[in-house]
């Protein structure tokens, strides 16, 4: 398995993002002590790319299930109260949030596919957008903190939360750019980079997701969280009014999950998605192969960063070897992001398998090829069961409106869990 580094920043000479599991655990080691108090006061400051020690740099991890919330809440209890480290839990359960909202609305997600497929289509036949938007993904724009941010998020596949709102911010009111344009290249280069959070909150700095909430990105509270690198920038749009779009409707329910009833020969499939197979609810069916498949080209009708493509198929990689020796079926692989479900079907024919065993495939590029791809295993007489995991299903209810639904939900989800001492 490759083992791929990328520069994590969080001051220590020695650690970095690579895509493996032991590195995630040894990040969330490092940051447990740093989730309490220390996380609220300081959480909201962007040091810059060499000093993430204020925020837990866990993204890429978690939001591929190289590390689950569950691993992430657990050792933070083993440190703190739920009171001390009250912030930091929300932000983990916002990314649940977000995830269980668009699982509700899917058609916000094909609705930004489709106008963001327009909109490149367009780019193009359009010479002024394409070079206003070239300057602004090449970091050209004249605009110091905004340049250095694109600069960072192409280098490192990372930026810190609060430079995220204001480089959305500063796209769409200061540079009068289509959001679709900068989630693209947002979710195109983040190594986190996820069909929820990123569309969902580019949604709601443009006053889309909580309607007619914006946010503006001001000169003194870039040059206060910056802590002086970027001192008051000039020409930042003064109004930040709310964009428009007809409201997206009422929350559909969920589409249900899969059981698993009788003792079957089974593939596990491995996607980006969910890499960690090892506490998937598989039994009582039987794995007798294991495969992986990593489709970020997917993401977007533009190319993906080879950082990010890397970083998601080590992942997938990774997660294939430790589930071949967990589940002990030595016949493992990854399958081709072209033509894959010709490439798993003979593979589940040959393992004498009828049914592919799969995590829950939330709102996005991988459930469309999922979904895609179902009709033609079908034919050839193969079944695809998702399992969905615990944490989802205790989140993802509640998730139909804001946050503050969920939030106040958390005693419920953390005791539904047992992460919490001396629970169930
Ligand atoms: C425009 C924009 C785009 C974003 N795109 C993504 C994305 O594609 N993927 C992504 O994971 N996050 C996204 N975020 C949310 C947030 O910026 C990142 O999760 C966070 O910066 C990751 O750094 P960290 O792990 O150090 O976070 P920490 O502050 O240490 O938080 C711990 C964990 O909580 C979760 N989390 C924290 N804040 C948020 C949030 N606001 N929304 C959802 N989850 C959160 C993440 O899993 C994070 O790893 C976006 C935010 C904005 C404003």
């Amino acid at each position: 398995m490759t083992q791929l580094d990328f520069p994590l920043g969080n001051g220590h000479r020695h650690t970095s993002w690579s895509a493996t599991r032991d590195a995630a655990l040894r990040q969330l080691n490092t940051f447990a002590p740093r989730a309490g108090e220390k996380y609220a006061r300081t959480r909201n400051h962007d040091r810059g790319p060499g000093n993430r020690l204020n925020v837990s740099a866990l993204s890429p991890w978690i939001r591929h299930r190289v590390l689950l919330e569950e691993d992430v809440l657990t050792h933070v209890f083993a440190r703190h109260s739920p009171q001390t480290a009250e912030k930091f839990i929300q932000e983990v359960v916002w990314r649940g949030y977000f995830k269980g909202w668009l699982e509700h609305r899917p058609f916000v997600w094909h609705q930004y596919k489709d106008e963001l497929n327009r909109l490149t289509d367009g780019l193009g036949a359009d010479r002024k957008l394409m070079k206003r938007f070239a300057t602004a993904t090449s970091g050209q724009t004249g605009i110091a903190c905004f340049d250095a941010w694109s600069h960072e998020l192409i280098e490192t596949g990372y930026l810190h939360n609060h430079a995220r709102m204001w480089f959305a911010s500063i796209w769409i009111y200061t540079l009068g750019l289509p959001w679709q344009l900068g989630a693209d290249f947002f979710y195109r280069h983040l190594l986190d980079g996820d069909p929820a959070s990123n569309t969902l909150s580019w949604r709601w700095v443009g006053g889309l997701h909580t309607r007619g909430k914006t946010y503006l990105a001001r000169p003194d509270n870039i040059a206060r969280y910056t802590v002086g690198r970027f001192p008051l920038e000039r020409g930042l749009a003064k109004t930040a009014p709310p964009l428009e779009e007809p409201p997206p409707g009422a929350p559909m329910p969920v589409r249900p999950a899969d059981q698993i009833a009788e003792p079957v020969r089974c593939v596990l499939l491995v996607s980006e998605e969910d890499c960690h197979p090892e506490s998937w609810a598989v039994h009582p069916a039987e794995p007798v192969a294991v495969v992986g498949l990593a489709l970020t080209a997917n993401r977007s009708p533009m190319p993906t960063s080879p950082t990010v493509r890397a970083f998601a198929e080590a992942a997938v990689s990774g997660a294939v070897t430790r589930a071949a020796e967990w589940y002990k079926c030595p016949d493992k692989g990854v399958l081709p992001s072209q033509d894959w479900p010709e490439a798993l079907t003979a593979l589940a024919k040959r393992a004498g398998a009828d049914t592919i065993v799969t995590a829950y495939t939330p709102v996005g590029p991988v459930q469309d090829a999922m979904t895609a791809a179902d009709a033609d295993l079908g034919r050839q007489g193969i079944r695809m069961r998702q399992l969905r995991r615990r944490y989802d299903d205790l989140v993802w209810p509640h998730a139909t409106a804001g946050f503050f639904k969920v939030k106040a939900k958390i005693p419920d989800i953390l005791r539904g869990l047992g992460v919490l001492a001396g629970t169930t």
